[in-house]
């Protein structure tokens, strides 16, 4: 999962000229004692940028909810308000000039819905604190580009308390760039765990602090070997640090942010151990496939990668790699709203659920198809991976990147058969990989697969349960014993795990004045026949990895 974009904001800082010559905006994070238990924290930061020159009344910074926020420049004191809809553009009631000054406290409160969703929030684990940028750090309005200095003060969270960044360890000069690039990073401080144990200047590091409750260390070892792979396999120099922020999710473990150089990850009920490896790959790909052009080539490319990387890289079983991509293929042939063209899904993302997954998917099957394109056009010898690998290349050069570059890549290496596939894709078109286009290994089949069917409308209620509403006769949920007005409760129907998976069942507790009871149910609906991959036997492993 990933909702941020970022790629347009990476381009800018990739080719700012003159790091040297931009001025210095501080960043000072002061967090106080931090204590689960107690569950009640401050965190106190000051932002000073130099050299603003603001008229009276235009937007000098995005605030987050904050208390006892106060602004100084040059000439003392500054009266302002933040605009009260949702961006929070702070304004001053007179010109401001020189440094300004912004200093803020953020309260620190876990809920049982603050690791919610995007799981990004300030929150306490153990006796430490975390947060994205974008949750508690006021973001000056300014066009031209800081270096900034990421600065903590320790000295009340105690003995052995340390503090990382998406920019690094501790203290840390950034060079030159947009200051938005703050709100696109993860913060943690604190009595830090880490894997590897002792810190490192670039490489992979994890990093949480508190008791997860069971051994961090083991999936993170392995998200390490995964991740120098990784870098192998993109051809790019492991020369910069990398982060994974562990944080604990009390609602809907499992979902996952990537951010530059990092990505934030929770664990939690279902969600420890070996089950992590399923979203830690994902989330790894977009460190290198993030770019603007849309929802289809970057989750596309992080869950068409998100299981074959660690396939090739030995970290998964020929098993495993087999049932992600027949969940893949089993979402989207299964999806109610499988032709939608591409153009609907943004603005629809986050109320339809159909389309908040067919970008994943179709996505995914369409790099699949486009793979086997490119290995009959190129006997083998070229593959999806070569060109993913130049958008990367192309990316960190600091090239714009546009759907064109791409669709240009696809008519120089495969043809106008490509081209049109892409066009089809784009517009709605159901892709339909070849059998053999996820390698000899594998063969295409069709099967049943049932559509996904909750069985009745969820009506929240105000204390947090949900009521059964409008039950369709004849739905499992129905057969189960279900019945309209029933409240319930049930784990978060999340995308990677009952959406997913056909077999998978959800548990709701009913409280009904005869009794309370629980009543599991399979989601599904309608069965349609669709395309599967299987096993070829007789063909090696090692005929299906490069
Ligand atoms: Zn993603």
């Amino acid at each position: 999962m990933r909702f941020i974009r970022l790629a347009a904001l990476l381009a800018v800082t990739a080719t700012i000229g003159g790091a040297q010559t931009a001025p210095l905006m501080k960043v000072l994070i002061a967090p106080g004692a931090m204590d689960e238990a107690v569950n009640e924290g401050d965190v106190r930061i000051t932002i000073t940028v130099p050299g603003i020159d603001a008229a009276a009344g235009a937007p000098l910074f995005s605030v987050p909810a904050s208390a006892d926020l106060t602004v100084t420049d040059a000439s003392g004191p500054v009266d302002g308000a933040a605009d009260p809809g949702g961006q929070r553009k702070w304004k001053a009631s007179r010109a401001v000039k020189g440094d300004l000054v912004i200093k803020y406290r953020v309260h620190v409160h876990n809920t049982p819905t603050n690791g919610g969703i995007p799981p990004l929030g300030p929150r306490i684990d153990g006796h430490g604190f975390s947060a994205a940028g974008l949750t508690f750090l006021a973001i000056p309005e300014v066009a031209t580009p800081y270096r900034m200095l990421i600065d903590w003060d320790l000295s009340a969270m105690g003995a052995g308390a340390t503090a990382v960044s998406s920019f690094g360890d501790g203290r840390v000069e950034v060079p030159a760039g947009p200051p938005v690039r703050l709100r696109l990073a993860a913060f943690m401080a604190g009595p830090i765990s880490r894997e590897p144990a002792a810190p490192q200047r670039t490489g992979f590091a994890a990093v949480w602090t508190g008791d997860p409750g069971f051994d961090l260390r083991p999936p993170m070892q392995w998200t390490s070997k995964l991740h120098a792979w990784m870098n192998d396999f993109f051809q790019t120099a492991n020369d910069r640090p990398y982060h994974v922020f562990l944080r604990f999710n009390p609602a809907n473990a499992g979902g996952g942010v990537a951010f530059p150089n990092s990505f934030v990850v929770t664990y939690g009920a279902g969600v420890t151990g070996e089950s992590m490896k399923h979203i830690l790959p994902h989330e790894m790909t977009h460190t290198w496939t993030a770019n603007d052009l849309g929802k289809w080539y970057d989750e596309g490319s992080a869950v068409y990668y998100q299981a074959l990387l660690p396939w090739r890289a030995g970290l998964m079983t020929t098993e495993q790699y087999l049932d992600d991509i027949n969940k893949t293929a089993s979402r989207y042939y299964t999806n109610a709203e499988i032709d939608a063209p591409e153009a609907k899904i943004i603005p629809n993302f986050f109320s339809n659920m159909w389309l908040n997954t067919l970008a994943y998917d179709r996505g995914a099957l369409y790099f699949a198809a486009l793979n086997g394109k490119l290995r009959r056009a190129s006997g083998g010898k070229r593959s999806i991976d070569d060109l993913i690998r130049t958008m990367v290349h192309k990316a960190r050069a600091g090239e714009t990147i546009t759907e064109d570059t791409w669709v240009t890549l696809l008519q120089k290496e495969i043809g106008d058969d490509a081209v049109a596939l892409h066009r089809s894709m784009m517009r709605g078109g159901i892709v339909r990989p070849e059998s053999d286009d996820y390698g000899p290994c594998f063969q295409r089949e069709i099967k049943k697969v049932r559509r996904y069917e909750l069985g009745f409308n969820p009506k929240s209620t105000p204390d947090g349960k949900k009521q059964v509403e409008g039950l369709v006769e004849g739905s499992e949920a129905a057969k189960a014993g279900l019945k309209n007005g029933d409240i319930v409760t049930y784990p978060v129907i999340t995308t990677e795990g009952v959406r997913r998976d056909p077999d998978a069942t959800i548990t709701a507790q009913v409280f009904r004045e005869s009794g309370n009871t629980s009543i599991a149910f399979l989601p599904r609906g309608v069965a349609l026949d669709i395309p599967q991959w299987k096993r070829v036997p007789g063909v090696s492993d090692a005929a299906c990895k490069n």
